[in-house]
């Protein structure tokens, strides 16, 4: 049936600047790295797509391998943008995608240089059948390629009008002053940076969120809800058809040891006396430094995801509130 964008879809989201730079994003942003790819159902994905668009997410997140099979994410997402998103809605829409990570045989699809990401991205332009995307990112720090060449891609395709803005994931806090110097020097600013960040991974506390900060970059960190465990999907075993029950995918039924699931479950008690799920605190807690742009998060229901939005009915926490949680994840 025919989509007709919620009217009210700009009244109740929370839209975050980016950094220092001109743009705002919805404070809750959609991932396509899972539930987006060919084996999946493409109605649903397209279903969660709409919801997100209707209630204030402007910010979609994809990038050249996800799926499975890689690429297909890409095409469906083109395909969802060309049925339901059709005249001047792309100007609405913030598109990411990413080169970094292995694409196609040989030399040439994966790590950092010059020859990949310009050729990557073309792929994903023709994958996702767009003219340019909004950000185009490096994955991953490549060890063997000068940084001088990675960011001088990410500066060619903005020259190119294939992206509007660059940016970093997974680059260190030493790594990022270095990429962010050069991209200054090539007048291509940084955007943002996309981390690995949650209650449970908690690495950019030790000098990149600083880092960030200084320099006026936006942050999005990705996987909030370590996939799926900061929720109650786990509490009472492993559902069939979660992520962690799949074959594909990185969360596996060993990560969710009793350790753990006596912290989620502690967590979950805290959340409820704030009246939220867990899946809402953890996202909150994210959103409380000021440097966190927006949380990229994942779907496979449109249940989950309105879920998560309700994250921002309370985003504030007590000293006490705080000091509980530390001690739980201590
Ligand atoms: P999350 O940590 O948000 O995990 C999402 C998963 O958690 C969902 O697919 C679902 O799993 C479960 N879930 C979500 N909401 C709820 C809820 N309310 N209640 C119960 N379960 C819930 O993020 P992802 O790991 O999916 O990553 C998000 C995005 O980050 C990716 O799509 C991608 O864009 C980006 N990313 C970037 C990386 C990088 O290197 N730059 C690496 C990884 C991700 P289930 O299937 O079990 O229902």
């Amino acid at each position: 049936s025919a989509y007709i964008p919620a009217g009210n879809r700009y009244e109740s989201m929370l839209y975050n600047r980016c950094g220092k730079s001109g743009i705002r994003l919805s404070a809750i942003s959609l991932g396509l790295w899972h539930n987006f790819g060919s084996i999946d159902n493409f109605e649903n994905g397209r279903q969660i797509v709409r919801r997100a668009f209707d209630r204030g997410i402007t910010h979609f997140d994809l990038a050249n391998n996800y799926g499975p099979v890689p690429g297909s994410a890409e095409e469906n997402f083109g395909s969802i943008l060309r049925k339901d998103f059709t005249g001047h809605l792309r100007d609405e829409l913030v598109i990411s995608t990413k080169a970094g990570y292995l694409m196609w045989p040989g030399p040439y699809g994966d790590w950092g240089s010059r020859k990949y990401l310009l050729s990557s991205l073309d792929q994903s332009l023709k994958r996702m059948k767009l003219d340019y995307v909004d950000i185009f990112y490096s994955h991953r720090p490549d060890p063997n390629t000068p940084i001088e060449e990675t960011m001088g891609a990410l500066d060619t395709v903005v020259r190119q009008g294939k992206a509007l803005y660059v940016g970093l994931s997974n680059y260190n806090a030493e790594q990022t002053k270095a990429a962010l110097a050069v991209l200054k020097s090539l007048g291509t600013p940084c955007l943002i940076h996309q981390p690995k960040y949650s209650m449970f991974e908690r690495w950019v506390e030790g000098g990149l969120l600083d880092v960030l900060g200084e320099n006026g970059v936006g942050c999005i960190p990705f996987s909030p809800l370590a996939q799926g465990l900061l929720t109650d999907r786990y509490l009472k075993g492993i559902p069939e058809g979660s992520r962690a029950s799949k074959p594909s995918g990185f969360l596996k039924a060993e990560h969710i040891t009793d350790a753990r699931l006596n912290q989620i479950r502690q967590l979950n008690d805290i959340a409820q006396k704030r009246g939220q799920s867990l899946a809402q605190m953890a996202l909150a807690w994210l959103l409380k430094d000021e440097r966190v742009t927006t949380v990229l998060i994942g779907a496979s229901s449109v249940e989950q995801l309105d879920n998560n939005l309700g994250s921002l009915n309370n985003v504030q926490f007590s000293e006490e509130e705080l000091k509980e949680i530390e001690k739980i994840l201590a």
